[in-house]
C-alpha cells in the first residue's frame, strides 16, 4: 500500500474505541452507508389502517427472506455462527415488535414507519436499564432488525458489501452480524464503527472470524472519507488516521509479529493443557446459548465451566417451561460430550435483569433478592430448572452450580429441592443421570470465610471474581466511577483466593475460576500458583492462555505466588507481576495483549 498524505487529516491521528476483535489492519477506507433509518410518525386515516399494516407485515416477510438467504449463503463456511441470524429471525417472530406495531397502527392510527420506530425504542429501554454488559448488549441485535425492517419499509436499498472493488477497511456507522457474516475476508481486512460495544454479536463474528474491529469509535464515519490510509489495531482499540512513513512501517512490523503468534496459537487448541512440571488443568468455556458449544469445542475447551443461563430467559415473552430448558441443556452435553457442561441457576436480579420475570425494584439490588435467593424464594421457576437439567444429565456429563451462594444453609437447601426434583422425575417414569456433581460459585466475603465448612457439601467451587472482586472491595462492578478501585490483584482479592484454594485443596475437591480473570493471560501464572485446576473463560481465550500455560512451571508459578501474596498494595502486585511476565515472556506481552 502506497501511504499518501491527506490535505485534511494531520498525520498519526489517532482515534480511541473498544477493541472489539484483535488484530492488525492496513489499508485505505471504505465508508459504508449504514446510517440508522429513521422512522418518520404520521398519522393516518381509519381508512389506510389495513394498508399499512399489509406494507408493515410485507416488510416483515421480506427481511426474513434476506435473513434465510444469508443463511443458506453462510451455511457451508459458518455453519457455527447461524444461530445468530436464528435469534434475529426469532426477534422478527416476536409478539411484542409484531404484534405492537400492529396494534400501535391501528389504535394510535400511526404510519407504520412510525410505529416501528416506536416498538424497538420502547424494546431499546427495556435493554438499556440492564446492568450486565452482555445482557444489555442483546440491544444491539434488536437495533440491527429494526434497522432491517425499517430499510424494507421504505424500500431502500443497502449498498452490498461484496461490491467492494478491492482490499479495504469498512467504515460504517454500525454492522449487522448479517452484514459481519457476509465480508468477503479476502478484500475486507478490517472494520471500525460508530457504535456497538465489545459483546454484541457482531464483536463475537468478528472475533471468531478473526477479522480485526474497534467498534464504539462515536464518530469515526464523520471523521473519514473514503479511499483514506489507516491502520486499526483491534487488540488496543485504537485507530490510526494518515499513517507517516514510519509508523507504517512499525505496524507493518507489529501486524506480520502478531500474525505470526495467531498461526502459532492454531497449534494449541489440540494440545493438552499442561504445565512444563506436568500439571495438567482443565481449560473451559463459558457461554450462554447451546449453540455456542460448537464455536467453543473449535477453539480447544474441555468441556464448559459455566452455561449462565439467562440468556434463555429473555428471549421469549414468558420463561422457557421444563422442555424448553431441557432441550437446550440436552443440546449442550451432547455438542460437549464426553465433556462435562457446567450449567449454572438462574443469576438474575443484581445487574441482570429480566423483565418477563417482574423482579422487585429494590434500591441496593446487588445485595438484593438475587440468583439463588430468588430462586429459593420463588420456588417454581427454580423446580422448572431443577427438573430440566436433571432430565439433560441423562444425555451427557453435566454438572449443576449455585450462583451467589453465602452459606452452608443454602447449600442444604438447594440439595433438598435437586433430590425432590430427582425423586419425582423417578416417579414419573423420566430418566436422569446417576450423577450430577454439585458445585457453588464462591462470589461473596461469607462464601470466602465459610469455604471450608462448604467444601465438605458439594463436589466443586467456582469463583466468579467478577462478582467476588465487587463485594471483597465494595465497589460496584457496573460503575465507572468507582472503576479506579475494581482491582483484581488488590491484596484482599487475593487472599480470599488463596483461602478458597486452600479449603478445596484440604476437602480435595476441584475448584475453578470463571469470572474474567479467568481468560487474561497476565493472571494465568497467578491462578495456577494459587491452585485453580479449572480455569473457565471467553472461549476465543483459550489457545492463548494454553499457549502460557505450556510454557511455565507449576512449581515456579506457587513460589511467584508467594512474593506476591506478601506485597502490600495493589499497585506493587501490578507491578511485581507485569515485570516477571515481560521479563518471562517478552513476545507474548508486547502487544498490549491482555
Ligand atoms: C462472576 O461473577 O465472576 C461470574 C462469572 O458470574 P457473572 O459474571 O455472570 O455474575
Ligand atoms: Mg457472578
Amino acid at each position: 500500500m502506497m501511504v499518501s498524505v491527506s490535505a485534511e487529516i494531520p498525520h498519526d491521528t489517532v482515534l480511541v474505541g473498544i477493541g472489539a476483535s484483535p488484530g492488525i489492519a492496513i489499508a485505505r477506507s471504505h465508508l459504508l452507508n449504514r446510517a440508522r433509518v429513521v422512522g418518520i410518525e404520521r398519522r393516518i386515516l381509519p381508512a389506510e389502517v389495513d394498508a399499512e399494516t399489509a406494507n408493515f407485515l410485507a416488510a416483515v416477510e421480506k427481511s426474513k427472506a434476506q435473513l434465510r438467504e444469508v443463511k443458506a449463503q453462510a451455511a457451508d463456511q459458518h455453519a457455527e455462527h447461524l444461530y445468530i441470524i436464528d435469534t434475529h429471525l426469532l426477534i422478527l417472530e416476536d409478539q411484542l415488535l409484531i404484534n405492537d406495531t400492529v396494534e400501535l397502527i391501528r389504535a394510535e392510527l400511526l404510519n407504520a414507519e412510525g410505529a416501528l420506530g416506536r416498538t424497538v425504542r420502547q424494546l431499546r429501554q427495556v435493554f438499556d436499564s440492564i446492568g450486565d454488559e452482555y445482557l444489555r448488549e442483546r440491544r444491539t441485535d434488536i437495533d440491527s432488525v429494526g434497522d432491517r425492517l425499517m430499510r424494507n419499509l421504505l424500500g431502500e436499498i443497502r449498498e452490498n458489501l461484496d461490491e467492494l472493488a478491492g482490499q479495504a477497511i469498512v467504515v460504517a456507522h454500525d454492522l449487522s452480524p448479517a452484514d459481519t457474516l457476509q465480508l468477503d475476508r479476502s478484500k475486507v481486512l478490517g472494520f471500525v464503527t460508530d457504535v456497538g460495544g465489545r459483546t454484541s454479536h457482531t464483536a463475537i463474528l468478528a472475533r471468531s472470524l478473526g477479522i480485526p474491529a474497534v467498534l464504539g469509535l462515536e464518530t469515526v464515519t464523520t471523521q473519514v472519507a473514503s479511499g483514506e490510509p489507516m491502520i486499526i489495531d483491534g487488540s488496543a482499540g485504537t485507530v490510526l488516521l494518515n499513517p507517516s512513513p514510519a509508523t507504517f512501517r512499525d505496524y507493518l512490523a507489529r501486524k506480520q509479529r502478531y500474525e505470526y503468534l495467531e498461526k502459532e496459537l492454531i497449534a494449541y487448541r489440540t494440545l493438552p493443557a499442561e504445565t512444563l512440571d506436568g500439571c495438567r488443568l482443565a481449560l473451559r468455556g463459558n457461554v450462554e446459548l447451546p449453540e455456542e458449544v460448537a464455536v467453543a469445542r473449535e477453539q480447544g475447551v474441555e468441556g464448559i465451566g459455566l452455561f449462565r443461563t439467562e440468556l434463555l430467559f429473555l428471549a421469549g415473552s414468558a420463561p422457557p417451561d421444563e422442555e424448553a430448558q431441557y432441550r437446550a441443556y440436552r443440546a449442550a452435553a451432547e455438542a460437549m460430550a464426553p465433556h462435562p457442561v457446567t450449567i449454572r441457576t438462574l443469576d438474575v436480579g443484581g445487574d441482570k435483569f429480566v423483565p418477563e420475570l417482574n423482579l422487585l425494584d429494590e434500591v441496593n439490588p446487588a445485595m438484593g433478592l438475587r440468583a439463588i435467593r430468588f430462586s429459593l424464594k420463588e420456588g417454581g421457576l427454580f423446580r422448572t430448572q431443577l427438573r430440566a437439567i436433571l432430565r439433560a444429565s441423562a444425555h451427557g456429563p453435566v454438572r449443576i452450580m449455585f450462583p451467589m451462594i453465602s452459606g452452608v444453609a443454602e447449600i442444604r437447601a438447594c440439595r433438598r429441592l435437586l433430590d425432590k426434583a430427582r425423586e419425582e422425575l423417578v416417579a414419573e417414569g423420566l430418566a436422569v443421570g446417576s450423577d450430577l456433581p454439585v458445585g457453588i460459585m464462591v462470589e461473596t466475603p461469607a462464601a470466602v470465610l465459610v469455604a471450608d465448612l462448604m467444601a465438605r457439601e458439594v463436589d466443586f467451587f467456582s469463583v466468579g471474581t467478577n462478582d467476588l472482586i465487587q463485594y471483597c472491595l465494595a465497589v460496584d462492578r457496573g460503575n465507572e466511577h468507582v472503576a479506579y478501585l475494581y482491582e483484581p490483584l488488590h491484596p484482599a482479592v487475593l487472599r480470599a483466593l488463596h483461602q478458597v484454594c486452600a479449603a478445596a485443596s484440604a476437602a480435595q475437591i476441584e475448584v475453578a475460576i470463571c469470572g474474567e480473570m479467568a481468560g487474561e493471560q497476565l493472571y494465568t501464572l497467578v491462578l495456577v500458583g494459587l491452585g485453580f485446576t479449572e480455569l473457565s473463560m471467553n472461549p476465543a481465550a483459550v489457545p492463548r492462555v494454553k499457549r502460557l500455560l505450556r510454557q511455565a512451571a507449576a512449581a515456579e508459578a506457587r513460589e511467584l505466588v508467594g512474593r506476591l501474596l506478601v506485597l502490600p498494595t495493589a499497585a506493587e502486585v501490578v507491578s511485581a507481576l507485569k515485570a516477571e511476565m515481560n521479563s518471562r515472556f517478552p513476545q507474548l506481552f508486547d502487544l498490549g495483549q491482555p
